[in-house]
């Protein structure tokens, strides 16, 4: 019987210090089991020497594979060009900076196995991790629930196996602004959750830069819901008929001596107003954006080279 083939994807951006660290113990892991496989690192732009370190790992190791972008294209469309390019019958996704530890590897592929399509990860509570990024992931799933039409585990970061099929489906899904770890909830198929304690970062410091993390924040509730539209809807509903109800009032205070009086409430009403219909032009603006960017069909990520024979 052949053997099957693991595709283990390490998404990289200015992590030449931990890929050494990271590419052994994957090594270490996989080489025990009875499994062919690849490991595939993606480059995301990185301006420090990783180049140069992958290439030398790369000249004693043929399993390890590259790919390297023309410049930052952000973690979810890394992930995605590893997806692309992948060979094996299943593809395990991973952070390269030990914080996803690779001594799970064995667990996923057991999970596998057993019949699950995708086996994913629940990140528990590290009291070792900043207050504030505890604070801020478990906010970021809870709005994210709250705004959009997928329910996503808190702590399920992009450290998961997919089996090919499943895999598959992601690959076919075009546009430039996926939201995977959405996606991967959404499209179902048989899954199992493991929970783990992540290790401590091994060198360097985050990439999610806090920018980097709204952006993301806000890309998974475009993707996976119009909620936003029907909050404006309601929400204008809601003060038009107040509105409505102050006409009366309008109407008597005509008539009576207060009528030169209402200036305060008048500024007040008029800047919520207008603040609130910016609010809601920006909402439809993010997802006419989100259409702008969908019919340019620009490519999720550009490669500058790669060692993977072309399919
Ligand atoms: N990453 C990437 N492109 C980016 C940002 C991050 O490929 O634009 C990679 C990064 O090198 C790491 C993984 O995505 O392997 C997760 O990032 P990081 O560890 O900085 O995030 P954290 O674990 O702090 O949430
Ligand atoms: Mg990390």
């Amino acid at each position: 019987m052949k053997q099957k083939k693991v595709s283990v994807i390490l998404c990289s951006y200015n992590e030449a210090t931990n890929l050494p660290t990271v590419v052994a113990a994957v090594h270490e892991n996989m080489d025990k089991l009875p499994y062919d496989y690849e490991i595939i690192i993606v480059n995301d732009g990185s301006s420090d020497n990783s180049m140069e370190v992958i290439e030398q790992l790369c000249k004693d190791d043929d399993k390890l594979y590259y790919i390297e972008f023309s410049r930052n294209f952000g973690h979810q469309n890394a992930l995605k060009a590893g997806l692309d390019y992948a060979t094996g019958d299943c593809l395990i996704s991973m952070d390269a900076d030990m914080q996803h530890p690779p001594r799970m590897l064995p667990r996923f592929l057991e999970k596998w196995e057993e019949g699950y399509d995708i086996v994913y990860t629940r990140r528990m509570e590290d009291q070792n991790l900043p207050k504030m990024k505890r604070k801020t992931s478990a906010w970021y799933y809870r709005i994210i629930n709250m705004l959009s039409d997928i329910e996503l585990e808190e702590g399920t970061a992009d450290f998961r196996l997919m089996d090919r099929k499943a895999a598959n489906v992601i690959i076919g899904i075009k546009g430039s602004s996926l939201f995977i770890r959405g996606l991967v909830k959404w499209i179902g198929f048989k899954q199992y959750g493991i929970d783990y304690m992540p290790d401590e970062r091994l060198s360097g410091s985050t990439k999610y830069t806090v920018k980097k993390m709204m952006s993301m924040a806000v890309q998974g509730i475009l993707s996976f819901s119009t909620k936003p539209l029907h909050i404006a809807l309601y929400s204008g509903f809601i003060i038009a008929a107040l509105s409505l109800l102050s006409m009366p009032y309008a109407f008597i205070s005509y008539f009576t001596d207060h009528y030169s009086n209402g200036w305060a409430s008048l500024i007040c009403v008029v800047g919520f107003l207008g603040g609130f219909q910016l609010f809601v032009l920006g909402i439809i603006g993010l997802y006419i954006g989100r259409i702008f960017n969908q019919t340019k069909n620009y490519p999720a990520y550009i490669v500058r080279s790669t060692n993977i024979p072309q399919k």
